[in-house]
């Protein structure tokens, strides 16, 4: 009997829980360290930060479903991996030994690297659901006095989906409040052009995402570096295409929302041979790490170097289908090596993405992830907002009843094209 311990509970780790019970079987242990009992879906925290959310419509209680699924949950969090010892210490100084382990424990958010950044200081964050709530206040003193706006994403992020997303989401929300008017609004990113998302463009991003900012009055700054956040002031550095300072900004604003940096977690960071400098979790093409053979990762925590290089660090993002595919080649890998097997499965590392701007929005598809791409297409229009909320309800139906792929989403897939694992096919597994 062997047990498999999953450390964070967040789209990539609950789904992992669900997919290691359907392809283990009773015979082995699953069990989940996470840091409390609660799934929120991180994708919808746009739509909590301008109050077309409630935060409790986009959580779900892991216990009940946990429990009917054989899935055992710590929820102290966990303080320190060992993977020399086999071993996760807890928060409470408890200890759960693993025989495999999946770390999936999402980003630590690094506002610390600019001054004044972050929800503690003078920027908002839709990151977790608790800073989209404060976000959200911040939204209602803005609609009650209205001012300058800034959206982006800072240096060295690897999540700009979101930050195109909320942009036209609060744009949507300002018209709705008939303030829009009194509001000037600039985006201000670290990505070499508009549309890059940290993928070198997904078909023509560039163009689409600059027509809709032109459409709905957006200026924006690329190439931009934020050197300091003040109250009601931003310090930005615009490079050039060689890297030499091109300008230098001082913009005001009443109301402010930043992407940050993503790093690896404490509970990871500097552990020589699982983590890259800046604590991402190593790992080959089977999400195995390379120095400690029974450490799988997935999702946001998985070190991925850049596209390409560019004046001002931009990461590559971690989507939620492309986590889902890593997921399924983590669970193949480790029920093949729990039957004495090596790993054959890999994630396509398919990038299908939606992003919503409240009455639109724009889709891509991007296969795989990195370029050169087999497919590299992107579209907009109404009916992505409809999916959007359709993805949402899916999703955490999903994780409510404990069921990673449902058949008929197998087949609406397969029918799509778009694949979860490379080498092996999940029939050939079985
Ligand atoms: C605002 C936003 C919107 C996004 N929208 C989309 C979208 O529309 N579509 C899309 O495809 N992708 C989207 N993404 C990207 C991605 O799908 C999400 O970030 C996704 O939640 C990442 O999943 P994850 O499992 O890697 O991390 P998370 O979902 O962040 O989960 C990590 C989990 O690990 C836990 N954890 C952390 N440290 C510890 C510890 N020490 N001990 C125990 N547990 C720990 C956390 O509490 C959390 O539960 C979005 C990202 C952001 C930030």
């Amino acid at each position: 009997m062997a047990r498999i311990a999953v450390l964070g509970a967040g789209l990539g780790g609950v789904i992992m829980a669900y997919e290691l019970r359907d392809v283990l079987g009773k015979g082995h242990e699953v069990v989940v360290v996470n840091k409390g009992t609660t799934y929120s879906f991180v994708p919808s925290n746009p739509w909590v930060a301008v109050g077309w959310r409630d935060k409790e419509a986009i959580e779900v209680d892991l216990a009940p479903v946990f429990g009917k699924r054989d899935i055992r949950l710590h929820p102290q969090g966990a303080a320190r991996v060992h993977p020399e010892e086999n071993r996760i210490e807890l928060s409470d100084g408890a200890s759960v030994s693993y025989d495999f382990l999946v770390i999936a424990t999402g980003p630590d958010l690094a506002f610390d690297e600019i001054e004044g950044f972050g929800p503690e200081h003078h920027t908002q964050s839709i990151c977790h659901v608790d800073h989209a709530l404060q976000a959200k206040a911040a939204f209602d003193r803005l609609v009650k006095n209205p001012g300058p706006v800034i959206i982006g994403a800072a240096q060295g992020a690897s999540c700009y989906g979101p930050a195109y997303e909320f942009t036209f989401v609060l744009d949507k929300a300002l018209r709705d409040a008939k303030v829009r008017d009194r509001v000037p609004m600039t985006f201000v990113t670290a990505e070499p052009y508009i549309g890059h998302l940290g993928l070198d463009g997904v078909g023509d991003t560039k163009t689409l995402l600059e027509s809709e900012m032109r459409q709905h009055h957006v200026k924006w700054i690329t190439n931009a570096k934020v050197d300091a956040v003040e109250a009601g002031r931003m310090l930005v550095s615009e490079l050039a295409e060689d890297g030499a300072l091109k300008a230098s900004h001082a913009l005001p604003f009443s109301y402010a929302m930043m992407l940050p940096a993503f790093r690896g977690v404490p509970a990871v960071r500097g552990i020589e041979g699982l983590t890259n400098p800046r604590g991402f979790i190593l790992a080959d093409r089977h999400q195995r790490n390379p120095t400690f053979r029974n450490v799988f990762s997935v999702g946001v925590c998985v070190a991925i170097p850049p596209v390409g290089k560019t004046p001002v660090p931009v990461g590559v993002p971690k989507t939620g289908f492309m986590i889902e595919s890593m997921v399924t080649a983590t669970a193949h890998n480790i029920a093949r090596l729990v039957d004495g097997l090596e790993p054959e499965a890999e994630a396509t590392w398919n990038a299908v993405c939606l992003a919503d701007f409240g009455d639109g929005g724009v889709a891509f598809v991007a296969q795989p992830q990195i370029p050169p791409r087999n497919v590299n297409w992107s579209s907009s229009g109404k009916w992505v907002h409809a999916a959007k909320i359709g993805f949402e309800k899916y999703f955490l139906r999903k994780i409510r009843i404990g069921k990673s792929e449902p058949f008929y989403e197998r087949l609406a897939l397969q029918a799509l094209g778009i694949d979860k694992l490379k080498a092996v096919k999940i029939d050939e597994q079985a």
